[in-house]
């Protein structure tokens, strides 16, 4: 159908366009939020929520950002491996096997507890640690009651503790008892600092915030902030407020080629399971993108739409798992080879994450960490 350029051919089905400028716009801006001595810690997990884990921390490494965080070692391997510079955080869980990765890519391992601290230390490689600490999430990190076994953790011979943080659990919500509960989480780490202090252990560098943790408390004090979602400009939910506005701008967009067009006459089902009837005589166009790229199967049944030429076009029938359908009678001057934009700007519209998400019943974080493992990525 297209020839030509390379950028014809990587635009061929559907595709993912990465506008860099946005994803340098919004990393200065939340810079510019937090403290002066406060720095950026990309998260960049799960290829940077989808956006490219490499290209991204090396864009991230060109305005100086120099701290990273991921979730899994071979995460951080993939950055090291891409060339990336600067301070690889691995927020999970390593098995201790792995040690001498850990030693050998130079990447920093989040103590989960105090058994696997030990364990860690006992193979000897004075690996790089930051100490999780638990004030309530109750996921990971040594309890904050636990100060004898946290003290421990810096006297252990085998592990340079370079870090201490913690993880706020309800950081987006504004109601009084979820900042209730936060500003405990915020006082028992403290707390626990001070006392680590009195000890006289040298406290290393500090973090508590992710992105809403930094736009609803950024009066804190630490060395670096978390910063996932908002740099890939959206918040996770539509309509969340937040203490402090931020414009952020979208950085993904996701498009997909109209491969064919078909006349659908009335009484006709359409897609999989004969439960979606045409009630008049309509134009279908179908787009190579499906649940297997990333998208949400339940935007099927008309609760998605897609834009072409400016305008919206509803999504019909179930999506299928490399597929779409939708209804383009209304506009009569699409034809096959036109892009449709499933996320991202066209003309005056424009359908936000935040929107796709909700339709689907999820968060913004969950929609793009899971888009794209089939779609080409394009740089802009
Ligand atoms: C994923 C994650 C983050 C980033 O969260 P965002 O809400 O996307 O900014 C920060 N800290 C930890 C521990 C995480 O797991």
């Amino acid at each position: 159908m297209k020839t030509g350029s390379s950028d014809d051919i990587r635009k061929g089905r559907s595709w993912l366009e990465i506008n860099t400028k946005n994803l340098e716009y919004n990393a200065r801006l939340l810079q510019h939020l937090m403290p002066s001595d406060c720095e950026m810690m990309a998260v960049v997990k799960a290829n940077a929520y989808g956006h490219g884990a490499v290209k991204v921390s090396k864009c991230m490494n060109e305005i100086g950002v120099k701290a990273f965080a991921v979730a899994t070692i071979d995460e951080g391997i993939e950055l090291r491996k891409g060339g990336v510079e600067g301070d690889i955080l691995i927020l999970g869980f390593t098995d201790i096997s792995r040690a001498n990765d850990l030693k050998h890519y130079r990447l920093i391992q989040t103590v989960i507890d105090y058994n696997y601290a030990v364990l860690l230390s006992n193979r000897r490689n004075s690996i790089q640690v930051h100490i999780k600490v638990d004030t309530g999430m109750h996921r990971l990190g040594i309890s904050v009651e636990e100060i004898n076994k946290i003290a421990e953790v810096f006297q252990l011979d085998g592990l340079k503790v370079i870090g201490i943080f913690t993880h706020l659990s309800v950081a987006d919500k504004l109601e009084e008892e979820a900042v209730k509960y936060t500003r405990g989480q915020i006082e028992r780490f403290y707390q626990l600092l001070k006392q680590l202090e009195d000890r006289g252990i040298d406290i290393p560098m500090v973090h508590i915030q992710s992105s809403y943790g930094l736009l609803n408390y950024p009066e804190l004090h630490c060395d670096y902030a978390r910063i996932g979602i908002a740099l890939y400009g959206s918040l996770s939910s539509q309509g969340d407020n937040t203490k402090l506005p931020s414009q952020l701008r979208p950085v993904l967009a996701l498009k997909a080629r109209v491969i064919m067009i078909r006349e659908v006459a009335a009484g006709e089902s359409v897609s999989y399971g004969r439960d979606s009837f045409i009630r008049k005589d309509s134009r279908i166009a179908v787009l190579p993108v499906g649940y297997a790229d990333g998208l949400p199967r339940n935007l099927s049944y008309g609760s998605g739409s897609v834009l072409l030429h400016g305008r919206r076009a509803p999504m019909i029938g179930r999506i299928c798992m490399d597929h779409l359908l939708i209804d383009v009678t209304d506009i009569p001057e699409v034809k096959q080879g036109d892009v449709a934009t499933l996320i991202g700007e066209d003309g005056q519209e424009e359908i936000l994450a935040t929107s796709v998400a909700k339709s689907a019943g999820t968060i913004t974080n969950e929609l793009y960490s899971r888009i794209g493992i089939r779609l080409e990525r394009i740089y802009i």
